[in-house]
C-alpha cells in the first residue's frame, strides 16, 4: 500500500482538495480525501507530497513515435509539402530506428506527466524488421500504458494518393498484418498495459475499400478505430475533388462515425460535423502545436465541448511538433481557444480535463483512467508547484496549465514509479534521449544510402 499525503488534489471528477491524501492498493486508487481523514496506516510506503499538485496521469491520443528521428526538417512546409519531403526519408526506417525513436519519444512523454500514450504507425517498408514490435518493446521497457495503432496506406501516387508508391502496402497484406497485430498484442482487460487500434492513415493516402474493410475488421475484433481527418483545407479540397464530398461526409459514408472512433486533428469541421460527432460519440485528438507548426488552423474545441463532442489531446509526431510535451499541449490548447474565441473559451481545469478524461474517453478507458477516483487505476502525476517561480502563482492548476511545465516530482503508472524528481526510474535516465539521437543518425544514413 502507498499513501501520498499533504497534496493538493485536482481529481478532474469531484471536488478539489487543498491538502489531502491518496491511498493506493496494488494498481488502483483505494481512497482519497482531506488530510484530517488520512488513515496513516503503519507499514505503508508514505510519500510526503507537500508543495505538490496531484493530477491524473496525462493521456496522449495522437503520436507518430518514429518521427523522433526526423525532427527539424521541412520547417516551413504545409502538411502536404512536409509529407512529400519526408515520405522518402521514412521509407528507409528499420526496426532499430523505430525502437530508438520510440524510447526517446515515450521517455520524453513520461517526463511531461504522460502515463498513457497511443501511437499511430502507418509506414511499414518491406524487409526492415518488425517495426510494430519494436515500439511495443520500448513502451514495455519504460512501463507506460500503450495504445499502438496499426496504421497503413494503400493509395500511392499511381492511384491518385499523395504518398509515393514505395511506402504503401497492398490491401490484403494490410488487413492480415493488422489482424495479426490485434491477435498478438491486444489486451482488453481492466488495467491493460497494451491495447491495439486499427488506423488507416488518412483519406488522401488510403482507398475507400481499405477504410471500409478496416472498420469491419476493428468491429469484428472489438478494437478501436483511428485516422487523421479534416486537418487542413488542402485535405478538404482533395476530398471534394476525389470523392465529391467533405472529409466528415466521406468518413460517415464509409461507416466511420461512432463511439469506437477517434480522429486526429478535426480542425475544419462545419456546425453539422460537430453535431454528428456529438450525436454519434465520435471523439477527436486536438493537436494544437502541430496544427500551429504546419499552419493547419485552429480546431473549434470550445464549441465542440459545448455541444457535447469529446475532445482529447495529442502531441502528434515529433517531426511536426518538435519536442512537444503533453503538459505543454494543455497550455497550447488553452491559448489557441482563447486567441480564437476570447478568455472564457477554455479554463485551466477544462484544459486539464482534455489532457486526462478527454483522452481516456478517446481510448475507451474512461472507467479506468482520466480522473482520480476510488477504483480507478493509480496513474497519476505529482507536480512540484512550490518552487521559487511557481510558488507565486495563486492557484496550482493555473500554475500547471498557464505556465511552463513545473518539475515532475513523481509519475505513477498503476502505482509503479516511472519518474521521480524529474528523472526516469524504470530505465537509465539518459539512455532514451541517446537512443533517439542515434535513431536520427541511423535513419539519415539509411536514407542517404537508398
Ligand atoms: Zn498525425
Amino acid at each position: 500500500m502507498t499513501l501520498i499525503e499533504n497534496v493538493h488534489i485536482a481529481p478532474v471528477i469531484g471536488p478539489e482538495i487543498e491538502s489531502g491524501y491518496i491511498r493506493i492498493e496494488g494498481d488502483r486508487i483505494a481512497e482519497l480525501g482531506p488530510m484530517a481523514q488520512s488513515p496513516g496506516a503503519p507499514g505503508t510506503t508514505r510519500i510526503d507530497a507537500t508543495g505538490c499538485l496531484a493530477t491524473p496521469g496525462l493521456v496522449n491520443t495522437h503520436h507518430h513515435l518514429y518521427q523522433w528521428a526526423t525532427q527539424g526538417l521541412a520547417q516551413d512546409a504545409t502538411l502536404f509539402e512536409w509529407l512529400v519531403a519526408l515520405y522518402e526519408v521514412w521509407a528507409a526506417m528499420d526496426a532499430e530506428v523505430v525502437k530508438g525513436a520510440a524510447s526517446a519519444g515515450l521517455g520524453h512523454l513520461a517526463l511531461s506527466g504522460c502515463t498513457t500514450s497511443s501511437d499511430h504507425h502507418y509506414i511499414f517498408p518491406k524487409g526492415r524488421g518488425d517495426l510494430f514490435a519494436a515500439e511495443i518493446e520500448a513502451a514495455r521497457e519504460l512501463g507506460l500504458r500503450f495504445h499502438p495503432a496499426r496504421g497503413s496506406m494503400d493509395r500511392g501516387q499511381s492511384a491518385g494518393g499523395l504518398p509515393p508508391d514505395v511506402v504503401v502496402e497492398e490491401l490484403d497484406e494490410i488487413l492480415a498484418a493488422t489482424a495479426e497485430a490485434v491477435d498478438t498484442y491486444h489486451d482488453p482487460s481492466f488495467s491493460s498495459m497494451l491495447r491495439v487500434a486499427v488506423a488507416p492513415c488518412s483519406p488522401f493516402s488510403v482507398s475507400a475499400d481499405l477504410m471500409t474493410e478496416a472498420a469491419r475488421l476493428a468491429r469484428d475484433k472489438g478494437v478501436r478505430l483511428h485516422t487523421h481527418l479534416a486537418e487542413t483545407l488542402d485535405e478538404q479540397e482533395h476530398c471534394l475533388e476525389q470523392f465529391g464530398m467533405r472529409p466528415v461526409d466521406y468518413m460517415d459514408k464509409l461507416g466511420w462515425l461512432g463511439q469506437d472512433v477517434w480522429f486526429a486533428h478535426a480542425v475544419h469541421l462545419s456546425d453539422g460535423d460537430i453535431a454528428r460527432f456529438a450525436a454519434t460519440g465520435t471523439g477527436s485528438a486536438h493537436c494544437p502545436s502541430s496544427n500551429g507548426r504546419l499552419g493547419a488552423g485552429i480546431a473549434r474545441v470550445s464549441e465542440m465541448l459545448r455541444r457535447g463532442a469529446n475532445v482529447g489531446l495529442g502531441v502528434d509526431g515529433s517531426a511536426s511538433s518538435e519536442l512537444t510535451t503533453m503538459a505543454g499541449e494543455m497550455r497550447q490548447a488553452l491559448l489557441f481557444q482563447r486567441a480564437r474565441y476570447g478568455p472564457k473559451a477554455l479554463s485551466a481545469r477544462q484544459a486539464l480535463e482534455l489532457a486526462t478524461l478527454g483522452g481516456a474517453r478517446n481510448l475507451g478507458r474512461q472507467d479506468e483512467l482520466g480522473s482520480l477516483e476510488p477504483g480507478k487505476l493509480a496513474d497519476l502525476a505529482l507536480w512540484r508547484v512550490d518552487g521559487p517561480f511557481t510558488a507565486a502563482v495563486d492557484d496550482p492548476v493555473c500554475a500547471l496549465v498557464f505556465g511552463p511545465q513545473p518539475p515532475l516530482a513523481r509519475l505513477l503508472v498503476g502505482g509503479r514509479t516511472v519518474v521521480e524528481d524529474g528523472e526516469l526510474r524504470t530505465v537509465a535516465h539518459d539512455a532514451t534521449g541517446r537512443a533517439g539521437a542515434e535513431a536520427h543518425r541511423r535513419l539519415m544514413r539509411l536514407a542517404a544510402a537508398r
